[in-house]
């Protein structure tokens, strides 16, 4: 197997000064292809265990175009919050976090409407709203601090070859190339993953024709820590609060329309959010620049192959419309960090831990990519028995508790919780 020239995104400014290129085949134990926000959070959950691991990531987390750590913010469920408390990342996480008390999801131009209150789930908050650069900052001091992981950045997976008992990897930075030789070679490199490509591992990808457009808002009146998600025929759009009274504004677009809608003044856009949105929170007083991000399914068709697994986006990228990417990726990088932590000091790359991790993550992925997608469909057409049908969906999970806690459980992982989302350490 050989990926041949793999080309990712770019390269931004080093923030670790380790040699970033290799003699070849150093050998490792785990080496994790992408260092994004699912692959850095892998790389922390690692870093105690007496494991050699590698991370090579092509673009550094504080340069203007890391596709990961970018202008977008991130709700994050209870479950990862645990995750991120259990690694001891939260008290810096949670100094740009915004609790979420409440969400509101409602349907344009129908009567139904659903509410979920934190207090009457006896939570503190149903999720947190985190600024993506923010999360970048936090999984990369920590990944810095921890000196016995080995990090190339900004560095490129050029080839990936598999020989007996590893799987070597082939990495330029700077013009240089070296190599290493891993047990376990862990794709996390996005939802264009070159990875797994290289590795065989094939991916359905179904295009929703639609774009998700990003942007911060100021709202007239404060957001009271209430999360929108309100479903019209051009697709749903989300409002997430922020500090200081601002909220993210994701607002998705049928994709031939997002040339015209990246045209528009402030005041134009503002006006198209005014009217999909209403009035609930007054008139939308100010907007920052806008962002698309052009929105499909993608599932791999395996999470692992023979020494290698495929996780986060690089295995499942879901509409935004649930804020359940992250989580589901997240709760990826647990499972396996915890498998892993069960057979420190043994072959990590072995097939019973493969399948131990496929069986692990069956369930939560299939429960996930079938809600969002179910969603993105239902709510998204235009027919009039689905407007019924949503309308009725939506004062049914409203009035039915067995719903919404259907809906939180799914939100936060229904699969059997890892170690690390009890709050119990691996080391
Ligand atoms: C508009 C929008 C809003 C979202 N909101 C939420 C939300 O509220 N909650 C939530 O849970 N999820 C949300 N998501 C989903 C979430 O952003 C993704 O699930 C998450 O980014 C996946 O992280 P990842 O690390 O798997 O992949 P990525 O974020 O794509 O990171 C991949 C990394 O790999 C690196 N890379 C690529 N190729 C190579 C290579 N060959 N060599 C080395 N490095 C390489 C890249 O530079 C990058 O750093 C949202 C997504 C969108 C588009």
């Amino acid at each position: 197997m050989d990926a041949g020239e793999m080309n990712p995104t770019g390269t931004g400014a080093s923030v670790r000064t380790d040699t970033p290129v290799v003699r070849a085949d150093t050998p490792v134990d785990v080496a994790i292809v992408g260092g994004g926000l699912v692959g850095a959070s892998l790389a922390v959950a690692l870093a105690p265990l007496p494991l050699r691991v590698a991370l090579i990531e092509a673009v550094a987390h504080d340069a203007p175009d890391q596709p990961s750590f970018d202008e977008r913010t991130t709700a994050l469920s209870n479950a990862s919050r645990r995750i991120f408390e259990t690694l001891n990342l939260w008290p810096q996480i949670s100094a740009s976090a915004t609790p979420i008390a409440r969400i509101h999801v409602s349907d344009r131009g129908r009567f139904g409407f659903a509410r979920i209150e934190a207090a009457r789930q006896n939570l503190p908050a149903l999720g947190y709203v985190v600024p993506n650069r923010a999360l970048g900052r936090a999984l990369w001091s920590a990944i810095q601090a921890h000196a016995a992981l080995q990090v190339h950045v900004p560095a490129q997976v050029r080839e990936v070859r598999r020989a007996d008992d590893r799987v070597r990897i082939e990495i330029e930075s700077g013009g240089a190339r070296g190599g290493l030789s891993a047990r376990l070679l862990v794709a996390a490199d996005g939802a264009a993953s070159r990875v797994r490509e290289a590795l065989g591992v094939e991916a359905r990808v179904r295009d929703y024709h639609q774009t998700a457009l990003i942007t911060t808002v100021l709202p007239q009146q404060f957001h009271a820590h209430t999360a929108y998600e309100r479903f019209t025929t051009q697709g749903p759009l989300a409002l997430l609060p922020m500090s200081d009274g601002r909220c993210t504004a994701v607002l998705t677009l049928a994709a031939e329309r997002v040339a015209e809608a990246m045209r528009w003044d402030d005041g134009a856009y503002l006006a198209e959010l005014q009217s999909r949105f209403g009035f609930r929170l007054g008139r939308f007083l100010k907007c920052g620049p806008r962002v698309a991000y052009p929105l499909a399914l993608t599932q791999a068709q395996a999470t692992s192959t023979d020494r290698c697994i495929v996780m986060g986006n690089a295995a499942q990228t879901l509409h935004p419309v649930a804020g359940m990417g992250f989580n589901l990726g997240l709760r990826d990088a647990a499972c396996l960090a915890e498998l892993l932590a069960q057979r420190a000091g043994g072959d990590c790359g072995e097939a019973d831990l493969l399948r131990a991790y496929d069986d692990w993550r069956a369930r939560d992925r299939r429960g996930v990519i079938g809600f969002t997608d179910s969603l993105v469909r239902t709510f998204s057409s235009p027919l009039a028995p689905l407007g019924l049908l949503r309308n009725a969906g939506l004062l049914a999970f409203d009035l039915l508790p067995p719903a919404k806690a259907a809906l939180s459980r799914i939100a936060s992982g229904t699969a059997r919780a890892s170690r690390l989302a009890r709050g119990v350490p691996l080391a």
